[in-house]
């Protein structure tokens, strides 16, 4: 890559996020003057699809959840396992925990957040619990 390539490209990254709001802004003024339905995450101010829909479920924008994933390494919060990691929140107060991977967050869904139920399942598991 020459050095040009390498500074646009520098550029583009640096400026990425102002640039899509800005174009969204632009699409959005055209689409409403023209009476056009305009995509209802390019009206919120979301830079993305993703970010629109992390704004939505969680209350956290596309680049809190990524500062989230780079404290944790980019690993599940739970298993250390580095797929694909999903924002995990409580049901209760709608606060974000942290990510986990989807195994980890369906596992903790299917306990119903429930520290008591985590509890006897820890037990239950406990080879000193259960000989077999
Ligand atoms: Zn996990």
């Amino acid at each position: 890559m020459t050095d040009r390539k390498k500074y646009q490209k520098g550029w583009y990254q640096a400026n990425k996020e102002r640039l899509t709001k800005k174009r969204h802004a632009r699409i959005a003024a055209e689409r409403a003057e023209a009476g056009v339905q305009v995509r209802v995450y390019v009206r919120s101010g979301a830079a993305t699809r993703r970010d629109y829909d992390i704004r939505r479920k969680y209350g956290i924008t596309e680049e809190q959840r990524d500062k989230l994933a780079a404290a944790q390494g980019g690993k599940c919060a739970i298993c250390e396992s580095d797929a694909e990691l999903h924002v995990d929140h409580c049901h209760a107060t709608n606060k974000v925990r942290g990510l986990l991977c989807r195994e980890c967050n369906i596992g903790l869904g299917k306990f119903k957040d429930d520290l008591d139920l985590l509890e006897r399942a820890k037990k239950y598991v406990q080879p000193t619990s259960n000989p077999s």
